[in-house]
């Protein structure tokens, strides 16, 4: 591995821990309370998100749980990830870990129009996009993958299709670009 990109990801570690002093990395593979949450995903998405130990990373209090073949992934990438899921520590910090649930899990709806979790995901999507843009530059953050990818996990089962609208997202992305450009 490339030391010059470890050291990027060991020195965002390391300010994550100064910040949050619990926080572990545990990995879905080995934990069965992880392999609890993917067989309830796949029954109320029935079957939409499958890829809940393969590719999603799950922050629960402050235990982040990381998808098969973490050890391998690239370290810029992981710390781009590792962005949006400090915004989820700081909101539990915020909103007390029964309140961030509730607002995750349940306003108004579970499913379908779950617009408190579209909400917590816009706050840290926005940080994933701040995040390419300072490692990976402006290109990249401008790139139309990424926008179709960070749409989709909105409008789509992945996130149990927690605000459907597509074109709210497309003028949420907008505004976070136009922001970010404001605050360079
Ligand atoms: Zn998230």
């Amino acid at each position: 591995m490339n030391t010059e990109r470890r050291e990027v990801l060991d020195r965002f570690l390391d300010e994550m821990r100064a910040e949050f002093p619990r926080f572990r990395i545990i990995k879905k593979e080995e934990s069965p309370f992880s392999k609890a949450i993917d067989v309830a995903l796949r029954i109320v998405t029935f079957n939409g998100q499958r890829e809940f130990m393969t590719r999603y990373y799950t922050v629960i209090g402050d235990t982040l749980y990381v998808p098969q073949g973490f050890d391998n992934f690239d370290p810029v990438d992981v710390v781009i990830t590792l962005r949006h899921e400090r915004i989820h520590l700081r909101q539990r910090r915020r909103y007390t870990f029964l309140g961030m649930s509730i607002i995750y899990l349940l306003l108004p709806f579970p499913l379908g129009l779950a617009y408190g979790r579209a909400r917590i995901e816009w706050e840290a999507y926005t940080e994933t996009l701040r995040a390419v843009r300072e490692l990976k530059g402006e290109q990249a953050m401008r790139s139309q993958a990424l926008r179709q990818r960070i749409i989709s996990q909105f409008t789509s089962a992945a996130y149990g299709w927690m605000w459907p609208f597509r074109s709210t997202i497309e003028r949420w992305y907008d505004e976070a670009l136009k922001e970010i450009e404001r605050q360079r």
